[in-house]
C-alpha cells in the first residue's frame, strides 16, 4: 500500500516497560521455559488477586472456557446458556465441548444477559421442559420436543462484556434453581466487581483472558480461576495432555490437550499483574476524556455503567449512535482520517458457523442485533493520550454536526 495508510494512533496497544522486558529475558536465559516457577508465581498471584482458592495458566481465553465447560461436567448434547453479544470465542468454546449454545438476549443498556429473559427462560425449563422458542436454535425447533434433550442445561456462561459484570445475582439464583454450574466468562472483566465482590468471583469457574488488546496481556494466554479442589484437578490435568498430579510424563489418565501456558507468558503475567491497578486506572481515565467529549453530542450516547458496577475496568469504550446510518458515517469519516474505530459486537449467532449449523436468521435475538448495527468501539488503550482522544473526538463532532444539518 502507498505510504500513509497507518493508522495514527491504534485500534488497542499493550503497554509494555522495561521490567516486562528485563521478566521476559530472564526467563529465556534460566533455561526453563515451560511448566516452571513463574506459571506457579502468576497463579498464586491471580488466586490472590481474585480472592480465589486455585489459578490454573491456560494458553488462552479461549482453551480455558472450553477446559471449564468441561471440567464443570458440561457434556456432548447438553444446553449452555449464553449470550450473543460477545466475542465468538464465549460461544466457540460451547461448540467444541459438544454443548449447544442456548442464546438469551441482552439487556440493551449494559449488553450483558438480560435478567428477565433469563427467568422467563429458567421458568419453561422448571415448569415443563420447554426452552422459549427464540432462545433454541431453529434447527432444534423442528425436532419433536423428545428428541431436543430437553431440559439438560449443563451451564449458564454469562459474558461481563465490555468489563461490565453480568447480573450475577439472577444468573446465580437461576443456576442453582436448574441445577448447573455457572462458568464466568470474564476475559474483559479483570478486576471490575459486581456489588463489591470482583468478576470471576460468583461463578463455578471463571476465565481471564491475555491477548494484547485486554487490560493485562502474556501475549497469549488465559487463566481459569475456582474455589473447587476437584475443578482445579481436573483443569490441571486436561491442560497438560491428561497428565495426573504424579504421573509418569508419558502416563495420560484422561483425553486431554496441550493448553499450557509458557514461562515467558507467566513471567510477563506476573510483571502485569503487579501494575494491573494503575493500568486499570489509566484506562479509566481515558475512558473520562472520551466521556466528557462526547457526552453532549446529540447523535451519541456514552457507555452507561450499572449501579451495580461496584468497580469498573475498561476492556474497551464503545458508544453508540442514533442510527445504523450514522454509526456507518462515523466509522467511514474517522478511517479517511486513518483513525481506527470497530464494530462491537457483530452478533454471534449471524456468523456464517452459526447460520449454517443452526439456522439462525435475523431477528432472533432483536436487542444484540440492534447493539451490534449502531455501536462503534474507539481506539482505546493505557497509553493512549489527552491529545489522541481529542483527535477521535474532533472528527466525530465534525461529522455529527454536519449530519445535523
Ligand atoms: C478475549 C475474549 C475471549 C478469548 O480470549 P483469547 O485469549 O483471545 O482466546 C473470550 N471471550 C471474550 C468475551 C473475550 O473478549
Amino acid at each position: 500500500m502507498v505510504e500513509g495508510n497507518e493508522p495514527l494512533i491504534p485500534m488497542s496497544a499493550p503497554d509494555i516497560g522495561d521490567r516486562e522486558i528485563q521478566a521476559v529475558t530472564d526467563v529465556l536465559r534460566s533455561g526453563i521455559l515451560s511448566l516452571g516457577p513463574h506459571l506457579e508465581e502468576f497463579e498464586r498471584g491471580m488466586a490472590s488477586f481474585i480472592g480465589a482458592d486455585h489459578a490454573v495458566g491456560v494458553s488462552s481465553g479461549t482453551s480455558g472456557l472450553h477446559l471449564s465447560l468441561l471440567a464443570c461436567g458440561c457434556r456432548p448434547g447438553n444446553f449452555v446458556v449464553t449470550t450473543p453479544f460477545s466475542f465468538i470465542a464465549s460461544a466457540n468454546a460451547i461448540l467444541h465441548a459438544g454443548c449447544i449454545p442456548l442464546f438469551v438476549d441482552v439487556d440493551p443498556l449494559t449488553g450483558n444477559i438480560d435478567p428477565e429473559l433469563l427467568r422467563q427462560l429458567k421458568d419453561g425449563v422448571l415448569r415443563d421442559g420447554k426452552i422459549p422458542e427464540d432462545a433454541l436454535p431453529p434447527s432444534l425447533r423442528v425436532l419433536p420436543i423428545s428428541e431436543r434433550e430437553m431440559g439438560s442445561v449443563g451451564a449458564v456462561l454469562p459474558v461481563h462484556v465490555f468489563g461490565q459484570p453480568a447480573d450475577m445475582n439472577m444468573v446465580c439464583s437461576t443456576a442453582r434453581e436448574l441445577d448447573c454450574a455457572v462458568i464466568e466468562d470474564a476475559c474483559e472483566a479483570i478486576g471490575s466487581e459486581y456489588r463489591g465482590k470482583k468478576a470471576g468471583n460468583w461463578g463455578h469457574a471463571a476465565v481471564f483472558a491475555f491477548y494484547p488488546n485486554k487490560q493485562m496481556t502474556t501475549a497469549e494466554g488465559g487463566m481459569v480461576v475456582t474455589d473447587d479442589a476437584h475443578i482445579d484437578a481436573v483443569l490441571r490435568s486436561l491442560r497438560n495432555q491428561g497428565r495426573g498430579p504424579d504421573s509418569e510424563w508419558l502416563q495420560h489418565e484422561r483425553l486431554g490437550f496441550n493448553y499450557r501456558m509458557s514461562e515467558l507468558s507467566a513471567a510477563l503475567g506476573t510483571v502485569q499483574l503487579s501494575r494491573l491497578s494503575d493500568l486499570i486506572a489509566a484506562r479509566a481515565q481515558v475512558a473520562g476524556w472520551y466521556s466528557e467529549r462526547l457526552s453532549d453530542l446529540s447523535d451519541v450516547v456514552v457507555p452507561s455503567i450499572s449501579k451495580d458496577t461496584s468497580s469498573m475496568s475498561w476492556f474497551v469504550y464503545v458508544v453508540r449512535f442514533s442510527s445504523p446510518s450514522v454509526q456507518e458515517r462515523v466509522r467511514k469519516d474517522l478511517s479517511a482520517r486513518r483513525l481506527p474505530s470497530r464494530q462491537y459486537f457483530p452478533v454471534i449467532h449471524l456468523q456464517r458457523h452459526y447460520r449454517d449449523r443452526f439456522g439462525y436468521a435475523p431477528g432472533a435475538f432483536p436487542m444484540a442485533e440492534e447493539l451490534a448495527d449502531v455501536s462503534l468501539a474507539l481506539p482505546f488503550s493505557s497509553v493512549m493520550t489527552e491529545s489522541d482522544v481529542d483527535l477521535v473526538c474532533d472528527v466525530m463532532r465534525e461529522t455529527l454536526s454536519k449530519a445535523e444539518r
